[in-house]
């Protein structure tokens, strides 16, 4: 089958690389004229994306071991964890590259502007040229042209993510995460890439400014630059795919992040991987999705209940992190998948039923009345 792919971030290269080896003809179009650029991301990822792509230390900047969070009340709780601050566009470059290699085709600077009959149109230098298709893949990010253009579009809810490159003195080792009222919704972070640059930044859905300008105080170093972007919040109602199956999303464009960290690399990979999957044995992706979405759903409910604490509610959790067995738990399961280990952190931390309220609470609130903060 002749399969175009719209975008080469992360989802969109890596769908190429698993179906390209299937033995499709594969073609990936990248409005940009350079894989990766512009960077919109803090890029951590867990030991999780080695078990997608070979790990690759050309692109790791640094690896963290450990999590400073700041509770609302100046106390801080370090815990262990082994993940990775990775060269983004150097991520999105290498795994174009492993594509490439398997044979898919890319054509930079190809922006996919809507279908025709029995393909795709893309505008290059000014140019039309419509691409001859059986499957679209839309990998084009947060507003998908490819989810509107296939009718499948509907309006989601988005935080703004907002990010500055901060010279300074850092912990390479370490990421700081700040939580309560002065970042209501998420929270703030600064991400260390090496011992004197760090990522600076935070999310939120209407005081963007205010925040970022409450962070970076914080960080008073020299700004060397900044970044911003839409992140989705996730919705199981955005559609995956159209009636015929010949258009599918995959990673943002179907808004597949993970609402407690605004995480997307992993999840949207292993979307791809689903779809690659269903492509090869004739599956229903949207169906296929559904063990993904499941654990989306749980990130969505767990920061819908973080969203309802008070600064003293987390105090408290932040005092239950001290727990070595929680640290044990999250060093031995990548937090992309919370389903596998949800049920043993209140096992092994019961202080956490004290939150079990406001957790049921957001479970049966009826879905117009939820807030993102
Ligand atoms: C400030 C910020 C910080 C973040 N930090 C993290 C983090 O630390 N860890 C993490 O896992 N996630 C993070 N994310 C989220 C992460 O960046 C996304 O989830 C991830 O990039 C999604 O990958 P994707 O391939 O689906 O889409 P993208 O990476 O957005 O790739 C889409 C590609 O499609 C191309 N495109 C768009 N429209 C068209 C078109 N019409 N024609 C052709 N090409 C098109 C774009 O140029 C782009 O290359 C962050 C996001 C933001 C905004």
């Amino acid at each position: 089958m002749r399969i175009s792919i719209i975008g080469a971030g992360p989802a969109g290269s890596y769908a190429a690389l698993l179906i390209v080896k299937q033995g499709h003809e594969v073609h990936v179009f990248e409005d940009h004229d350079e894989i990766g650029n512009p960077v919109q991301c803090t890029g951590i990822v867990t030991h999780g994306l080695w078990n997608l792509v070979p790990k690759d230390d050309s692109i790791i900047r640094t690896e963290l071991s450990q999590v400073k969070i700041h509770a609302p009340d100046g106390s801080t709780m370090a815990v262990k964890l082994h993940e990775f601050v990775l060269d983004r566009a150097g991520l999105d470059k290498y795994i174009a590259r492993l594509a490439q290699e398997a044979g898919a085709k890319y054509h930079l600077g190809h922006r996919f502007i809507g279908f025709a009959e029995n393909g795709v149109r893309v505008r290059n230098k000014g140019k039309e040229l419509i691409i001859p298709t059986d499957i679209t893949i839309g990998a084009d990010g947060p507003n998908s042209e490819v989810a509107k253009a296939a009718g499948i579009w509907t309006p989601r809810k988005v935080w703004g993510g907002v990010q500055a490159t901060i010279r300074g003195n850092y912990a390479p080792d370490t990421f700081d995460v700040f939580f309560g009222k002065e970042f209501e919704g998420f929270f703030g972070w600064a991400v260390p890439e090496s011992k004197s640059v760090a990522r600076v930044g935070i999310a939120s859905q209407h005081k963007a400014r205010e925040m970022f300008h409450r962070i970076t105080k914080r960080y008073p170093g020299t700004l060397i630059g900044w970044q911003s972007g839409p992140i989705p919040i996730y919705d199981r109602k955005v559609p995956v795919q159209n009636k015929r199956r010949t258009v599918f999303l995959v990673g943002d464009a179907a808004g597949l992040v993970k609402a407690t960290t605004g995480g997307g690399i992993i999840t949207g990979m292993v979307s791809s991987r689903i779809l690659a999957d269903c492509i090869k044995n004739r599956k229903n992706y949207a169906r296929a999705l559904k063990p993904l979405r499941r654990d989306l759903a749980l990130h969505r409910l767990m920061r819908r209940t973080m969203n309802t604490f008070t600064e003293a509610d987390y105090n408290k959790l932040i005092r239950c992190m001290s727990n070595p067995r929680i640290h044990k738990l999250l060093m031995d399961n990548p937090r992309d998948f919370p389903s596998r280990f949800i049920a043993r952190l209140f096992f092994v931390e019961p202080r956490l039923l004290l939150f079990a309220k406001n957790f049921i609470k957001q479970l049966l609130l009826p879905r117009n009345e939820v807030s993102y903060g």
